[in-house]
């Protein structure tokens, strides 16, 4: 299928999942999951009108906006960041899904008010505490909010989790679940600089799912460009 019928295909089932869960569909932004895949394919999808893009290698990121080069397009780093990669990061308008420890976070605050910009980034959680992945605690995360919050160049705008890789999506509701209440419990506590809008979460085998349980943002890779062919 061409990236212009794969679209199709992902529109409608956003369009579909919100009627199901009576939200309205200009609340869940479709993030286009571009890595591996070379920019003439990221330039179908500008064409069918996508606008917002995710990659999670900084260099693959840096380099994608470098050689698109236009301002009209969103970018988001969406793969774990280390602290020697924040300054490459910052200051291009890219928000950060990934800041899982406050000395990430440290850095960024540092390259930001550096850069005289203020960042907006994500806390990503591991809900599922799956060993290999990156992403704090359920339990950790409102401190580590509460810490970020203090920073004048960094703005919590909310929290993202990469769910288990699963057959059926609908093992992953309770994660998606679990992160919802917890962005409505931080967002309860209305601590100063946090804003708490933003729930991304679901990928090409679960973002039915978690528009169904709240996802203002999908990230959706292989649904829309393919298999992803890594050459090791
Ligand atoms: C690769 C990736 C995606 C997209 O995955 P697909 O299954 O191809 O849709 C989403 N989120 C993150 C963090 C990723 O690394």
């Amino acid at each position: 299928m061409s990236i212009k019928d794969n679209l199709a295909v992902v529109r409608k089932n956003i369009a579909d999942a919100c009627n199901r869960s009576g939200r309205d569909i200009n609340d869940v932004t479709l993030i286009c999951v571009s890595k591996t895949k070379p920019v003439d394919m990221i330039y179908e999808a500008i064409e069918e009108g996508e606008d917002t893009f995710g990659e999670n290698k900084v260099q693959e990121l840096c380099d994608k906006i470098d050689t698109i080069n236009d301002n009209n397009i969103k970018w988001h780093l969406i793969g774990h960041l280390q602290t020697n990669k924040v300054k490459y990061i910052v200051g291009k308008n890219i928000l950060i899904h990934s800041v899982d420890s406050l000395h990430l976070a440290e850095v960024i605050e540092a390259e930001s008010k550096k850069k005289g910009v203020v960042s907006d980034i994500l806390i990503e959680v591991n809900v599922a505490e799956e060993e290999s992945k990156f992403g704090i605690k359920v339990s950790e995360c409102e401190e580590l909010v509460r810490k970020i919050a203090k920073f004048e160049h960094v703005r919590i705008k909310g929290l993202m989790t990469i769910a288990p890789f699963v057959d059926d999506p609908e093992d992953n509701r309770k994660y998606f679940k679990k992160l919802f209440k917890l962005l409505v419990d931080i967002k309860s506590k209305n601590i100063d600089n946090v804003i708490m809008e933003t729930l991304s979460m679901g990928m090409t085998n679960d973002y039915e799912v978690a528009i169904e349980e709240g996802a203002t943002m999908i990230r959706v890779g292989t649904g829309i460009f393919g298999e992803r062919h890594y050459l090791s």
